[in-house]
């Protein structure tokens, strides 16, 4: 299940594309992606004061858009828009697969599904705890009173006033309003559900991406929504993640029957979605494990499995050294206790 292999096409294809262009409806990327089935709806009137995120909801299926964000680090210039989180239409509301970035991201985002459906956000269902993933969550709570379900891990090390990523990074008319708020419902178990007519499967697979990783499946629509477990175009960070955790997390979603899946981050949505984060864990896994065979300590583990096919990715200068050393600590001694970094 794991020797699935990248068309070196799509690859370079990817490799040269600008950022967010493979979200557009340029016929000439389509084979880079699923793009959306229909014209983005009309443009969203924006405060004066607050920063426009120009948000562009994209149709992945039938009842599901997604908001596809930059292939970079958290920036003043992109707001904090730079992970993928999407709308479900179930008969009576949205359910939502993570928040965005901030307060300000989710009620832009919220205005831009309302052209397309008047419906109140009832659910939310979070993928992990890193906080450009769920930090719109207040926004939800405070004009919806949606329910938020999510990994416990976010009560335990984020809490209201802590100074996390993006209120260190983004501006005041970025950030205004964003509250850290606790989920309120947890599971350590899968759980199956229905809205409306619509079936859901939220999958817990432990320690993979982050300290604890959630994927959600909706068998109807054949759509696995990853969040970090997968991404493409970039590389992963690895830096609370396991190696094991990853590739097993990966084989479960590989398994299920599945025609489109939404990476964590990334711009490909098709069967080939998985295809480079699956290469990358196995080729981490194999290398390092090679290297440890021969001797190679944690001095010249970098040096030893530099991974050039992914050179070309984005961030692989900012994060692919940090994730061999992090896999030869796995290796070596164990997972070390997770450090909350906010
Ligand atoms: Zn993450």
């Amino acid at each position: 299940m794991l020797k699935k292999m990248i068309n070196p096409l799509v690859i370079s294809v990817i490799a040269l594309l600008p950022l967010m262009s493979a979200c557009s409806s340029d016929s000439s990327k389509k084979e880079a992606t699923t793009t959306a089935k229909e014209a983005a709806p009309a443009k969203v009137a924006v405060a004066s004061d607050e920063f426009d995120y120009k948000l562009e909801p994209k149709q992945v299926s039938e009842n599901v858009w997604c908001f596809f964000g930059a292939l970079d680090m958290p920036t003043k210039e992109n707001g904090g828009n730079m992970s993928n989180n999407c709308y479900i239409k179930t008969s009576d509301s949205w359910v939502l697969w993570d928040t965005g970035a901030s307060y300000i991201y989710a009620k832009q985002a919220y205005a831009a599904m309302s052209k397309i459906a008047d419906l109140p956000v009832k659910t939310i269902l979070l993928s992990h705890e890193h906080d450009d993933h769920w930090l719109g969550n207040n926004y939800y709570k405070e004009i919806h009173g949606a329910k938020i379900v999510g990994p416990e891990s976010i009560n335990k090390n984020y809490h209201e006033g802590d100074i996390t990523r993006m209120f260190r990074i983004l501006t005041e008319n970025q950030i205004r309003g964003t509250k850290i708020i606790p989920v309120d419902e947890w599971n350590a178990e899968p759980i199956k559900f229905k809205i409306g007519v619509t079936d859901f499967e939220y999958v817990p697979v432990g320690n993979g991406h982050s300290v604890s990783d959630y994927f959600l499946y909706m068998p109807n629509e054949k759509l696995i929504l990853a969040g970090d477990l997968v991404m493409n175009g970039r590389v992963t960070s690895n830096r609370d993640g396991s190696v094991v955790g990853q590739i097993d997390a990966l084989d479960k979603m590989d398994k299920l029957d599945w025609s489109t899946m939404i990476p964590g981050h990334g711009f490909i949505i098709d069967r080939k979605a998985d295809d480079e984060s699956i290469m990358y864990f196995s080729q981490l896994k194999e290398l390092v494990e090679g290297a440890m065979e021969d001797d190679i300590d944690e001095t010249g583990i970098v040096e030893a499995v530099p991974m050039l096919d992914f050179k070309d990715k984005k961030m692989y200068e900012l994060l692919h050294a940090l994730n061999v050393s992090r896999t030869y600590l796995e290796f070596d001694m164990g997972l070390p206790e997770h450090e909350v970094v906010h």
